[in-house]
């Protein structure tokens, strides 16, 4: 019998992967076993953070990994970054996207589109977890679709006056600062720095999720609210900069996935050989080890497609087609796996003390934000044919 219970790892990935990312992939997997694993169920049944997240996310240079040492990121690669969001959604998708909307959705386009004086006041301070950053994109008429986008970004007196209403925005309720999206007046998205406490500017919460119940999700509301030139990201005026944060964000999902499904999938294991029916363990059946079988056959295939999108991506070459691909074959793999797994464990994989209930109903939201399902095959649909069909 093969053990493959600490890794997962049945084609031997890790002979791809380097002596730091493997040291990485321990330091954060150390982490979720002693910070998040214990206390998580906790969390989500009472829809409570865990205390100092962020920071301790920044201890653990799990914050803008990919941004450069000076700018107070990790430096490191983008299977560094892949690895990172892998082991923290196998404590929970509500951990992982608190990383990925800070590090890929905050840090990278201020990184990316940002001025040096910008860079050098928010980076170090949202690295370290400091600093708490949400992403406005969405708004209540415009989620699929951003380019038909109402929020204005207007110009008056050497200011700029923000109007509208971002929805269903991660850690609105808690951010320090929101990169917001908006149009200014020749109909051009521009992205700007919004700070909490500038008048006109409120955060409440969405209740009553029953899925990442761990995070807090809210709207970001601006009514006049005055923003500073200096606030402007000066180096992006149309969608291209939303859509490059997503491109990493996506990126990360697709690795993070596979860290709830192998979750899942490793206690369904230890539970089928222990649990015993009929005078058997239930893993002594068949239709028992298909689901194994299958969930681990279809945990290898995604962790292929997101190691090698990964290698496109230290090369600069990964197509954001390919990204929707990997995002969304491996959020349905894992949402599956989630359900099937769920299943090996009986009326047990309703309760808290297993994780598969709450990874499925974190997967319900993971498989529609950032692009969902729908759209991504859309997009390969659309890079098959050349033919858009939305
Ligand atoms: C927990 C959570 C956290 C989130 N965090 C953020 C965040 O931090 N920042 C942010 O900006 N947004 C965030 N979102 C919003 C998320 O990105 C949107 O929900 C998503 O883009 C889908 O938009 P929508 O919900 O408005 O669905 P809609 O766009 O209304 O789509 C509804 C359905 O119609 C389908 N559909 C739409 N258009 C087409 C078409 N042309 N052809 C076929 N089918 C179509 C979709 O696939 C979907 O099934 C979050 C969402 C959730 C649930």
């Amino acid at each position: 019998m093969t053990d493959m219970n600490s890794t997962c790892d049945y084609f031997n990935i890790d002979a791809l992967l380097s002596d730091e990312n493997k040291l990485i992939r321990q330091s954060i997997r150390d982490f979720v076993t002693t910070e998040i694993k214990p206390v998580i169920d906790h969390a989500a049944q009472h829809h409570e953070d865990i205390p100092n997240l962020m920071l301790k996310l920044g201890a653990l240079g799990a914050l803008g990994p990919y941004i450069p040492v000076e700018y107070g990121g990790a430096g490191l690669d983008h299977i560094a970054y892949g690895i990172i969001m892998q082991e923290l959604e196998a404590g929970d998708s509500a951990i992982r996207s608190a990383a990925s909307v800070q590090s890929s959705l905050v840090m990278y386009p201020i990184f990316t589109f940002g001025s040096e004086e910008q860079k050098k006041q928010y980076l170090p301070k949202l690295a370290s977890g400091e600093y708490i950053g949400s992403f406005g994109l969405t708004e209540p008429n415009h989620g699929s679709d951003p380019a038909a986008m109402e929020t204005r970004l207007l110009k008056k007196d050497g200011q700029y006056i923000l109007n509208g209403a971002k929805m269903w925005i991660t850690n609105a309720p808690i951010c320090d600062i929101a990169i917001v999206w908006a149009r200014d007046e020749q109909d051009k998205i521009r992205g700007c720095i919004v700070e909490r406490g500038m008048d006109g500017f409120s955060t409440p919460e969405t209740l009553n999720k029953w899925s990442l119940r761990a995070s807090k999700t809210g709207e970001l509301i601006f009514q006049n609210v005055a923003i500073p030139a200096e606030n402007i990201l000066p180096e992006v005026n149309s969608l291209r900069g939303p859509f490059s944060c997503l491109n990493s964000a996506r990126y990360g999902i697709s690795w993070g996935a596979i860290g709830a499904a192998i979750d899942c999938y490793q206690t369904a294991v230890k539970y089928a050989l222990e649990r015993e029916q009929f005078g058997k363990p239930i893993a002594s059946y068949q239709l028992q080890q298909k689901k194994l079988a299958e969930f681990l056959t279809e945990i290898t295939k995604a962790q292929l497609l997101s190691w090698r999108l990964g290698v496109l991506k230290n090369e600069g070459k990964a197509t954001p087609a390919q990204i929707s691909m990997a995002k969304r074959n491996n959020v349905h793999m894992a949402l599956e796996i989630a359900r099937e797994s769920r299943q090996i464990l009986g009326a047990m994989g309703i309760v808290g003390d297993f994780p598969m209930m709450r990874h499925m109903m974190n997967l319900e939201s993971v498989i529609t934000y950032e692009g969902t399902h729908d759209i991504h095959l859309l997009i390969t649909g659309n890079d098959i044919t050349g033919i858009s069909s939305f």
